[in-house]
């Protein structure tokens, strides 16, 4: 299934790569919820899972082949004989074949040379095929193998009749600039697919991602979450959102739906979303009441460049040590208490001493418990509490 005419494909790693992360394992049937979830809100390609791990993984695999999903479906082998044939027979679209490109893994992990990797994919990506299998090769520590090296890989892969490769940042340093210009040369280079995969050790994952679409990358690996190995891989909420807002492309993934997925695998990872994270993060559309808020309320775009209701989400105000007098008196009329100017100000006091110590936003029981410690020592008086 060749979806890749005029779009740029997301492929989907949660469930591969970002299993990988120290410690994450899903269960069958968290296996199975993500995938269906990805391909319900449109992902077109996921990555399940490593046939070398066992039967088990094996199995689990062939169920979410069963599933009859929309996407396409990958499988992630290192490139040996055995790996493919445990392959052969799962159901799967396409096999992603790994090998190290990069002089350190080569000789310090492989103990080989670089003419032994060329021979390897020669022969492996023959082999896939006489098995009727479709091909991509991953080139593991693409960023930082010798480029010309690098380019000599690439024209194996495409006269080895793989119909993909994949750029792998696996350690997860390099930066944008570089990414345009390797994956520039890669795209002049050769006719095939490419995909990138980056990793979020310096916090770039997403723009590496960004820069080699524009450089003219037909996939991309995410996770959602950016869930992965050490920082993680490129977020999918984020890459799909830049591809959307940056160069306004249609990933197809409906991002209304993204909150609901974020929390499944974060609950099947057991990796907790920062609160901050951004699209998926909990505060991300929050605002503290104060001097922005009221520009805010004004226009939403004076301080927002992303509608919250693109992700599903709401805007949110709260009080908090910046906010003034103007929105403590909002907040308790919303819980049906009217103050007049002196309780509003001392309680405006109260509430930042209370934010100093929570390092949170007050709850409605806290604005409750303030005010009648207030009404009780005696200061007040002149606060009419509405009936309810
Ligand atoms: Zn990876």
């Amino acid at each position: 299934m060749n979806r890749t005419a005029n779009r740029v494909i997301i492929d989907d790693t949660t469930l591969r790569d970002g299993e990988q992360s120290a410690g994450v394992s899903f269960t069958l049937e968290e296996k199975l919820a993500i995938a269906a979830n990805l391909d319900a809100i449109g992902v077109p390609e996921l990555e399940i899972g490593i046939p070398a791990m066992g039967d088990e993984e094996r199995d689990s695999m062939r169920a979410v082949v069963a599933l009859g999903l929309k996407a396409s479906l990958i499988a992630w082998c290192r490139m040996t004989e055995r790996e493919i044939r445990l392959s052969a027979d799962l159901g799967v679209d396409l096999l992603e074949l790994s090998i190290p490109v990069s002089d350190q893994q080569i000789e310090r992990k492989l103990d080989r040379d670089r003419r032994f990797v060329l021979d390897t994919i020669a022969r492996h990506v023959r082999l896939a095929g006489d098995l009727g299998l479709r091909v991509s090769v991953g080139c593991e520590d693409a960023s930082r193998a010798d480029k010309e090296f690098l380019y000599q890989v690439a024209e194996q892969v495409q006269a080895s009749g793989a119909e993909r490769i994949r750029f792998a940042d696996t350690v997860g340093i390099m930066e944008p600039f570089g990414v345009l210009e390797v994956i520039g040369d890669l795209r002049a280079m050769v006719d095939i697919h490419i995909e990138m995969h980056a990793h979020d050790d310096l916090g770039l994952a997403t723009a590496n991602t960004l820069a080699a679409i524009r450089a003219g990358a037909t996939h991309v690996n995410t996770t959602v979450n950016g869930l992965g190995e050490r920082a993680g891989n490129a977020p999918l909420e984020e890459v799909a959102m830049g591809m959307q807002k940056l160069y306004g492309l249609d990933s197809g993934i409906d991002l209304t739906r993204i909150g609901p997925v974020s929390q499944l695998v974060e609950q099947a990872s057991g990796r907790p979303v920062g609160w901050q994270k951004s699209i998926v993060g909990e505060g991300v559309f929050t605002h503290e009441a104060g001097i922005h808020v009221d520009g805010l309320l004004k226009d939403p775009a004076n301080y927002q460049a992303l509608d919250p209701r693109e992700v599903g989400r709401e805007l949110r105000i709260v009080l908090g040590k910046h906010s003034g007098r103007k929105a403590v008196v909002q907040a308790y009329g919303n819980l049906g208490i009217q103050l007049d100017a002196l309780e509003a100000e001392l309680l405006l006091g109260q509430l930042r001493r209370l934010c100093e110590r929570t390092k949170r936003s007050p709850t409605p029981g806290e604005l409750s418990r303030l005010y009648l410690m207030l009404e009780q020592s005696g200061r007040t008086g002149y606060g009419q509490r509405r009936d309810a």
